[in-house]
């Protein structure tokens, strides 16, 4: 084991990976396992919060995760790749943990309450659900995790996982696990192709790392643009225009999109040139991601003997810290 600096990052694989995951944290991830010790988990207990009636979705869907992880730039050979389940140590620190968070404090994550009301859950709250926030303190803890590349709907799961970290720290005779900090992105949240707040798998309105090229073309002719900019001479809004949004969040040329918007906004450029613009930009991103998945979601076999590799080596990271914890709270260890 070397001494760099420890990330931990995952996904849950409820379907293939979109563009906010690109900006919100693959991308980032795809550079930093250079410079630091890079573990991605593949979160698939985390998947069965809210899916624990068809495990098949869950099962089919991580290679396909896989896959993307490849197209969009993770090596192998620089970053761990395993899956949850493949790691009793997480359930068992998860175990651990429930006992010192309250109901009250899980019911107050703003991320979970927002997430069980879109779900429309009420009575229905699978338990497993409501304290997933606990279970992925257990995850980031058992690296030893201290940057967490994530979007921003992740910042009350770190907030969590470091007051698990200090009350669990304060039980044992000296402390073992690590705080850790999020890595925020530029472009912390990217909106979906519907408007909504938060490109998201579970709300249908994502753009894959996979899509077609007539997939992209329909995304970005039915993006929102400022409703009362109608003749292309009349002067237009940026603010709240997904155009510029992803324009901003995509385009390699910030200089060029600084003049768009100058153009835009004192009148005299019209929709369609800046959705042309966008397109090609989102095209020329993806193609090759495209290109690349097609020809590793063939060949699941090399992907799910990587997650068995990646898996292996995350087990003797994370059981290392269990038996901490564990010979900390003076339970035996055989
Ligand atoms: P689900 O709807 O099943 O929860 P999801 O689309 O939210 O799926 P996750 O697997 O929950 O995806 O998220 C994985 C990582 O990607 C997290 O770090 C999350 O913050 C980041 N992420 C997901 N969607 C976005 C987005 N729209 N913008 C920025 N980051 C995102
Ligand atoms: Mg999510």
């Amino acid at each position: 084991m070397n001494n760099k600096t420890i990330i931990l990052t995952g996904d849950r694989p409820t379907g293939p990976l979109h563009l906010g995951h690109y900006v919100g944290s693959l991308r980032q991830r795809a550079i930093l396992q250079h410079d630091y010790q890079q573990f991605i988990l593949v979160a698939d207990l985390q998947g069965l919060t809210d899916n624990g009636s068809t495990p098949q979705k869950i099962r089919d869907n991580i290679p396909e995760v896989l896959a993307d992880y490849l197209a969009a730039g993770i090596d192998p050979s620089l970053t761990t790749i395993c899956l949850q389940s493949a790691l009793p140590a997480l359930a068992e620190l998860t175990a651990l943990y429930m006992n010192i968070v309250t109901v009250a404090r899980v019911e107050r994550n703003p991320t979970v309450k927002n997430e069980i009301a879109q779900k429309g859950f009420a009575r229905s709250l699978p338990v497993g659900f409501l304290v997933y926030p606990i279970s992925q303190a257990a995850d980031i803890t058992a690296f030893k995790a201290e940057v967490v590349p994530v979007g921003d709907d992740q910042l009350p799961m770190i907030e969590q996982t470091n007051e698990i970290v200090h009350k669990m720290n304060s039980l044992l005779p000296v402390p073992v696990l690590s705080h850790c900090k999020a890595l925020l992105s530029e472009t912390s949240r990217l909106p979906g192709i519907d408007g909504n707040a938060k490109m998201s798998k579970s709300l249908g309105n994502t753009l894959l790392l996979s899509a077609s090229e007539k997939a992209i073309h329909h995304a970005v002719s039915a993006m929102y643009t400022d409703p009362n900019h109608l003749k292309v001479s009349d002067p237009g809004q940026i603010d709240g225009n997904m155009v510029f949004t992803y324009l901003d969040a995509f385009h390699p040329d910030k200089a060029k999109v600084a003049e768009m918007k100058a153009h835009y906004q004192r009148g005299g450029l019209g929709d369609r040139a800046c959705k042309n613009e966008l397109e090609m930009c989102l095209q020329e991103l993806i193609a090759p991601m495209r290109e690349r998945r097609a020809t590793y979601i063939q060949d699941k076999g090399m992907l799910m003997a990587m997650l068995k590799t990646g898996s292996e080596q995350a087990h003797e990271v994370t059981q290392q810290t269990l038996r901490e914890v564990k010979q900390g709270l003076g339970l035996p260890v055989f």
